[in-house]
């Protein structure tokens, strides 16, 4: 069955089609570290994710890089304001190194508590600086680039179809240069390339370069490391949606520039998680929540956030909100007792997957990762009259794309103590062939919330 995939590049879904036959090259921008990722950010990752898995369920093996933007990405959009990395060291009293450190490591937390594969490769802006450098050299030799007083700069008049990713008109994007401030920039959409530490400031992350001591600005990076670690696999290139004006245009405008070829065949985009009123979660908007805080500390498990993203189509902005955590709760309880069921009435793995829902789920999945779709196409499965093995079967090969541990739950769960006690008597109840008692403990372990069920090894007792 072939993979379709909406290429914002042309505004439709395509056939997707790798550079090499059966591998795939895939860049994911990966988060600026200088605070804890937000849901919003973790719902981009999520969707990633998801298409990580299907290419590797349509048998793609997949090479994976993703970045770390430890430097240079400025709080402002286009080149003004502050580095990001240096404010949050300053208002937490901590080196900008530390701050990376430490919010790289959480990053990785919380990827971890969501089942999201990490990449095969991290990288971190600070650790291919050279290569950023070398990069804006090239760039400088062919005529790209220019000097202001505060950095080098990419003209981006001189690359055409510079708005081929945005369908932006360039007029519109003129029309703005009234607001901006750098009047030393040739044209509004051009942006820094390497940024001078300011005069008689030390920064704390500063490299020497061919055009003085400085950093580099945000974009050059993702450049620089895709085509680094990927070569010429460069099939799809993914972010949030608000990546497509500024930061990927300009990765295209630098990278083409560079080096004469198109720059990733594939562009895919993540829409926004949004709260109450249609706002955008944004850290800039304040109105944040970490999966730590809004999860794991409130004892909901962040695997709930997972299966709740795949409810909205990626493409389309997904609300947050109380209702829809508890919506998502229940319907991942809901699957799990659907599927331990199944695992406890004594399943035989021999029965295999079943062709048909296979085929309906990948259909879905192929269809531009509709998980919607996919989600229906599990609780077809799930109510169907084909045995308990063969679904079994086939939603643990479903689990390789949800990613929800499914194949975890026909390990005996610690019970509580008491729960545990109750099931021994029972069991030695039977043993005794005294029904009674039998019977009698089972409503009182039904009345604490779980469910027995006699299987050929012995009772069992699960959560209901
Ligand atoms: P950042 O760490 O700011 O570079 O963002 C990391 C990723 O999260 C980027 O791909 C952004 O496009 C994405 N992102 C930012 N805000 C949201 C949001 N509210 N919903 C979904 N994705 C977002
Ligand atoms: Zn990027």
């Amino acid at each position: 069955m072939k993979l379709h995939l909406y290429n914002s590049l042309v505004r439709r879904k395509e056939e997707f089609k790798p550079v090499q036959a059966g591998e795939v090259g895939l860049y994911t921008c990966g988060p600026t570290v200088y605070n804890f990722a937000h849901i919003g950010n973790l719902r981009t990752y999520i969707f990633e994710d998801i298409l990580k898995r299907a290419l590797l369920y349509n048998g793609y093996r997949v090479k994976h890089v993703m970045n770390i933007t430890d430097v240079g990405h400025l709080t402002g959009d286009r080149d003004m304001g502050e580095d990001k990395m240096e404010k949050g060291a300053q208002r937490e009293g901590r080196t900008a190194w530390e701050i990376a450190e430490f919010y790289t490591q959480a990053f990785r937390t919380d990827i971890e508590n969501l089942n999201i594969l990490p990449p095969d490769i991290w990288v971190k802006a600070t650790d291919t600086i050279d290569d950023q450098i070398a990069l804006i050299e090239t760039l400088e030799e062919k005529g790209y680039t220019y000097r202001t007083s505060d950095g080098i700069y990419f003209d981006t008049s001189k690359f055409k179809d510079y708005t081929k990713l945005s369908h932006q008109k360039l007029e519109s994007l003129q029309e703005g240069a009234r607001v901006e401030k750098n009047l030393e920039k040739r044209n509004p959409t051009d942006f820094a390339l390497w940024k001078f530490s300011p005069a008689g400031v030390q920064r704390q992350m500063e490299w020497d370069s061919p055009w003085g001591i400085g950093f580099p600005g945000w974009h050059i990076e993702c450049s620089a490391m895709s085509m680094k670690f990927l070569g010429n696999q460069l099939d799809i290139h993914c972010g949030g949606s608000d990546h497509i004006d500024v930061h990927h245009t300009n990765e295209i405008a630098q990278s083409e520039a560079a080096t004469g070829k198109k720059f990733f065949n594939c562009w895919m985009h993540g829409a926004f998680l949004i709260i109450a009123g249609g706002k955008k979660m944004a850290k800039s908007e304040g109105n944040f929540l970490t999966l730590d805080h809004a999860f794991t500390q409130a004892g909901i498990p962040p695997l709930v956030y997972r299966f709740a993203a795949f409810q909205t189509h990626y493409r389309k902005p997904m609300e947050y909100s109380d209702a829809s955590v508890q919506a998502a709760r229940n319907g991942l309880a809901h699957l799990q007792n659907q599927v331990r069921q199944i695992a406890g009435n004594g399943v035989d793995r021999e029965d295999g997957i079943s062709s048909e829902h296979k085929d309906k789920f990948l259909e879905a999945v192929n269809d531009d990762l509709n998980m919607p779709r996919a989600m229906a196409a599990v609780q077809e499965l799930l109510k169907s009259d084909i045995s308990d093995g063969q679904k079994y079967a086939t939603i643990l090969d479903f689990d390789r794309v949800l990613g929800l541990d499914l194949d975890e739950l026909d390990r005996p769960e610690e019970l509580p103590a008491e729960v545990q006690e109750l099931a021994d008597q029972r069991q030695r109840a039977r043993d005794a062939k005294d029904w009674e008692a039998s019977d009698r403990l089972r409503d009182e372990i039904q009345a604490l919330g779980y469910m027995v069920q006699d299987t050929p090894e012995g009772v069992k007792v699960i959560k209901k």
